[in-house]
């Protein structure tokens, strides 16, 4: 139903509701009915939906096309604040997000660009000193060594708990 007609109610527009308030023309709904409701439902969904008169209903209509104006009012007034507090909010944040973010990218490659070095310095340092003690690792018999100094051992070579 288009904003300033006055509101239209009728009896079973859905068949879990006695009457309703028509929220768009009824032609939409009764071009739905026919095209998407199951064929057995149609012609009784088609002669049980009708507008209530308006003489049978006249102040409760005229009540709700109050009600109606009042909302849309309320409505609008709200969406009219709302829009403007929303662009006052964007006006103030957007610049501050646009100068973090120039202040925050130069400052994150730096600390990358200084990150990397010193993961590489130490990469470097720790291979060279782990070769070392491996070369000195690799002149023992471990193997020999704990067969002779752990006698009744149950090590099978993977759990002491065998
Ligand atoms: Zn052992």
């Amino acid at each position: 139903m288009s904003k300033h007609t006055p509101p239209r109610a009728y009896f079973h527009v859905h068949h879990e509701q006695m009457w309703e308030w028509a929220t768009e023309p009824m032609e939409n709904r009764i071009e739905y009915i026919k095209k998407e409701k199951p064929t057995s439902e149609i012609d009784t969904r088609l002669r049980l939906l009708k507008e209530i008169p308006y003489e049978r209903i006249k102040s409760l209509v005229d009540t709700k096309g109050q009600y109606d104006a009042v909302q849309r009012t309320a409505w609008e007034q709200y969406e009219a604040v709302e829009r403007t507090a929303w662009e006052q909010y964007e006006a103030v944040v957007r610049p501050a997000r646009e100068q973090y973010e120039a202040v925050e990218r130069p400052a994150w490659e730096q600390y990358k660009a200084v990150e990397r070095s010193a993961r590489e310095q130490y990469d470097a340092v720790q291979r060279t000193a782990w070769e070392q003690y491996e070369a000195v690792q690799r002149t023992f018999d471990m193997e020999a060594l704990h067969r002779e100094l752990c006698p009744d051992c149950p090590w099978d070579g993977r759990t002491i708990f065998p």
